[in-house]
C-alpha cells in the first residue's frame, strides 16, 4: 500500500519569522512545500529567498487583534453590556469591528504586504468578536455595544432599541432581537472579508485568500462560533478560497483524542460543499498542533495528528508552530517523515526519496 496522498496539495509549516523558520534542517529537506508567516515579518526578500527553496509563502494577517491600537485610540475598545469598555477575556484584546479608522488602518496595511512581499496568499486571523476562544475552556463576553454599533445596526436592520442607556439597550437586544443582532454582527465580520476580497483581486489577481478559524461546528459549545464569535463560514465563503481550520486536539480539550482532528474537519467539509476533489472553488487546509502549548504533543502523536489533518476533505497541512517546536528534533523528524511518505514521488523536488510510513514511530 502506498502512503501517498496525491490529494494533498500543501505541507506546511506556521512560524513567526525568518531566523526561527530556517533554523536547523532545510525546511525541504523535510518535505515541507509552504510557510505561513507573519506579514509583520515577511518582506520581499524573505519571500525571494523561500521560493527560491521551491516554497511557497502565505502570510497570516491580524485582523481584530491589536491590544496597543485599542490602548492609543479608546474610541476602539469593544463595548460591554454595561456601557464600559470590555476588559480583555483572559487577556485577549479585541477590536470594534465598526471603528472605520482602525478598518481603514487594517486594509491599507494588507495591501502593502500584498504589494511589496510578493506572496502567494495572505491567511486572516482573529477575524472574530472580543472573545478568547484558543483555549479548553473559552470566554466570550458579549460586545460590542458601542454608540457606533447600535446606531449602525439600528439603521441597517430597522429594529429600533428602546430609548435609555446602554444597559438598557443591551438587555433589550440580547433578548428578542437576538437573532437580528446576531446575523447583523456576522455581517459585519463578513464584510471584512469582502473588502479584503477586493483588495487582493485588485493588487494580486491569483494570489489565495485564507482564514485561519475557529474548528467548531455549527453545534460545537450551543452554536457560539456564530452566535458569540460571530464568524459565519458560509457566508465568508463567497470571499474566501481556502479555510484553514484549527484543531488544536491538545490545547482546546481533546489530547486523547487527535480523531477530533478530522471529525472536525469533516464538518466543514459537509457544511461547504467540499470533498477535497480536485478543481474545486474551495479547499480545506486544517492547521494542526504538533508543540507543546496548553498540553504537550508527544513525539508518538505525530503521526497521527498529521493522518487526521490530511484526511478528505483537507487538501493540505500546516503545523503550528515552528518557534517551539523546531526545539523538539524528534518532533522535526517525525514530522519529517510523514511528509516525505506522503507526498507524491514526481514532486519530490529536493528530498531524496520517498520513505514509507511503517518506518516511523508507532502512534499510541
Ligand atoms: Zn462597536
Amino acid at each position: 500500500m502506498s502512503d501517498e496522498r496525491p490529494w494533498v496539495e500543501v505541507r506546511g509549516i506556521y512560524g513567526w519569522s525568518l531566523p526561527e523558520v530556517e533554523g536547523g534542517t532545510p525546511l525541504a529537506e523535510l518535505g515541507v512545500n509552504a510557510i505561513f508567516m507573519s506579514a509583520e515579518v515577511v518582506n520581499r526578500e524573505i519571500a525571494d529567498h523561500l521560493h527560491a527553496q521551491g516554497l511557497r509563502v502565505f502570510a497570516e494577517f491580524n485582523t481584530l487583534h491589536e491590544a496597543q491600537y485599542v490602548e492609543e485610540h479608546p474610541g476602539a475598545a469593544p463595548v460591554g453590556r454595561d456601557g464600559e469598555p470590555c476588559p480583555p477575556p483572559d487577556g485577549w484584546q479585541g477590536v470594534c469591528p465598526t471603528h472605520p479608522e482602525y478598518r481603514r488602518w487594517k486594509m491599507a496595511r494588507f495591501e502593502r504586504t500584498l504589494t511589496e512581499a510578493g506572496v502567494d496568499g495572505m491567511w486572516l486571523d482573529y477575524l472574530h468578536s472580543h472573545a478568547a476562544w484558543e483555549q479548553a475552556e473559552p470566554n466570550m463576553p458579549d460586545t460590542c455595544f458601542c454608540p457606533r454599533c447600535l446606531a449602525r445596526f439600528q439603521r441597517e436592520t430597522g429594529v429600533e432599541l428602546p430609548a435609555g442607556d446602554v444597559l438598557t439597550q443591551a438587555a433589550s437586544l440580547l433578548g428578542e432581537p437576538r437573532d437580528q443582532w446576531v446575523r447583523w454582527r456576522c455581517g459585519v465580520f463578513a464584510d471584512w472579508v469582502r473588502e479584503f476580497r477586493e483588495i487582493t483581486d485588485r493588487v494580486r489577481p491569483g494570489a489565495l485568500l485564507g482564514s485561519f478559524h475557529n474548528p467548531w461546528s455549527d453545534e460545537d459549545w450551543d452554536g457560539a462560533r456564530i452566535e458569540m464569535l460571530n464568524i459565519d463560514l458560509k457566508a465568508q465563503a463567497q470571499y474566501l478560497d481556502v479555510f484553514s481550520i484549527m484543531p488544536y486536539h491538545a490545547r482546546f480539550g481533546h489530547a486523547q483524542d487527535p480523531e477530533w482532528i478530522s471529525r472536525q474537519t469533516s464538518w466543514l467539509g459537509r457544511c461547504l460543499g467540499v470533498t477535497g476533489d480536485p478543481g474545486e472553488r474551495h479547499r480545506i487546509w486544517p492547521i494542526v498542533q504538533l508543540s507543546d502549548w496548553g498540553e504537550t504533543v508527544p513525539v508518538e502523536q505525530v503521526h497521527v495528528v498529521l493522518d487526521h489533518g490530511t484526511r478528505r476533505p483537507s487538501t493540505g497541512v500546516t503545523v503550528f508552530a515552528w518557534h517551539s517546536l523546531r526545539k523538539q528534533a524528534e518532533k522535526v523528524a517525525a514530522l519529517g517523515q510523514f511528509y516525505h511518505a506522503i507526498a507524491p514521488v514526481e514532486q519530490a523536488g529536493n528530498r531524496r526519496r520517498a520513505r514509507p510510513l511503517t518506518r516511523c514511530p508507532k502512534p499510541t
